[in-house]
Order: structure tokens, then C-alpha cells, then sequence
């Protein structure tokens, strides 16, 4: 769909919770940093579980949202941030 996943094309990847197809979407996800701080991540590629939508990131997705939850400000309750490809 042109996410830029290709490296995980043609493998099935399924749900470590139900063991459902995961599918690729794209959502917002708050994550949690220190005690107080909460940073929403918009627009970030996630697959998610038609079943039971738990949602999974990709090791390289995962990757980019640390180094940007890592340039967060850490004094901000909350920060919004649009996740950039
Ligand atoms: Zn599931």
C-alpha cells in the first residue's frame, strides 16, 4: 500500500495475542515517558489485529519512535508529534 514496508512483503505476520492476520494501518498512539510526560505520536504505521486490534510496530518503526520520543522535552506533560517516515 505503499508504507514502505516492503522489507516484510509477502511474510504473514500474525496476532501474539490471538494469532488473527495483522493488517497495516496508520494511527495515533500515545506513549508514556517518565513519570508524567505523555507524547501522542500522529500518524504512525502500526499493523493491527483484525480480530482483537491489538496493534504491533515494526522493529524499524519502533526504532524511529524511540529517537523521537528521546528529542522530547522531558519537562512537557504532553507533546504531540506527527511521526515523519
Ligand atoms: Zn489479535
Amino acid at each position: 500500500m505503499g508504507f514502505g514496508i516492503s522489507s516484510q512483503e509477502g511474510l504473514i505476520v500474525k496476532c501474539r495475542v490471538c494469532g488473527g492476520l495483522l493488517e497495516h494501518r496508520v494511527t495515533d498512539l500515545p506513549f508514556k515517558i517518565g513519570d508524567s510526560s505523555i507524547v501522542v505520536v500522529k500518524a504512525l504505521p502500526v499493523l493491527e489485529c483484525r480480530q482483537c486490534g491489538e496493534t504491533e510496530m515494526e522493529d524499524e518503526t519502533m526504532r524511529r519512535v524511540d529517537q523521537v520520543l528521546a528529542g522530547v522535552e522531558p519537562s512537557s506533560e504532553l507533546e504531540v508529534i506527527r511521526f515523519a517516515a
